[in-house]
């Protein structure tokens, strides 16, 4: 299990490791003291309750998918079918990026601080990105 999060000053992106939770962190970049919040946020089930960066408890859950790289694959697929004038690169990028895709496991992200958690339980509470709710916390 692991916790990306942006360190609330500097926004300097960091990981933290499972036992790292419920300790005071400290920023790698300006050293600033991140105080762990209140309370449990990890159930005993292993599901991400309460944020510990931010103390927030609203979260989303989405696929863990590399933008970039699904984006590369097509770009570089359409690329070749238009030097070879043949679509077939371009529709097995289609259908390869659609399999990873579908394999990709599930992060929870914190609406507040969007701390990424990465291989803890999925919590049945959180549900898919909503727009509403991102914007309570802005
Ligand atoms: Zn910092
Ligand atoms: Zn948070």
């Amino acid at each position: 299990m692991e916790i990306n999060y942006q360190c609330p000053r500097c926004q300097w992106g960091q990981t933290a490791e499972e036992n790292a939770i419920g300790q005071t962190l400290e920023c790698d970049h300006c050293h600033e003291k991140i105080e762990p919040g209140t309370g449990s946020f990890v159930s005993g089930t292993q599901q991400v309750e309460r944020c510990f960066v931010c103390n927030g408890d609203q979260f989303y859950r989405q696929k863990d998918f590399n933008r970039k790289l699904g984006l590369g694959i097509i770009i570089i697929a359409a690329v070749t079918s238009i030097l070879t004038e043949n679509y077939l690169p371009l529709g097995v990028a289609v259908v390869v990026d659609s399999l990873i895709f579908l394999f990709l496991p599930l992060i929870t992200i914190c609406y507040k601080c969007k701390g990424i958690y990465r291989a803890f339980e999925p919590n049945p509470t959180h549900g898919r990105f909503e727009l509403i709710v991102h914007d309570k916390h802005r």
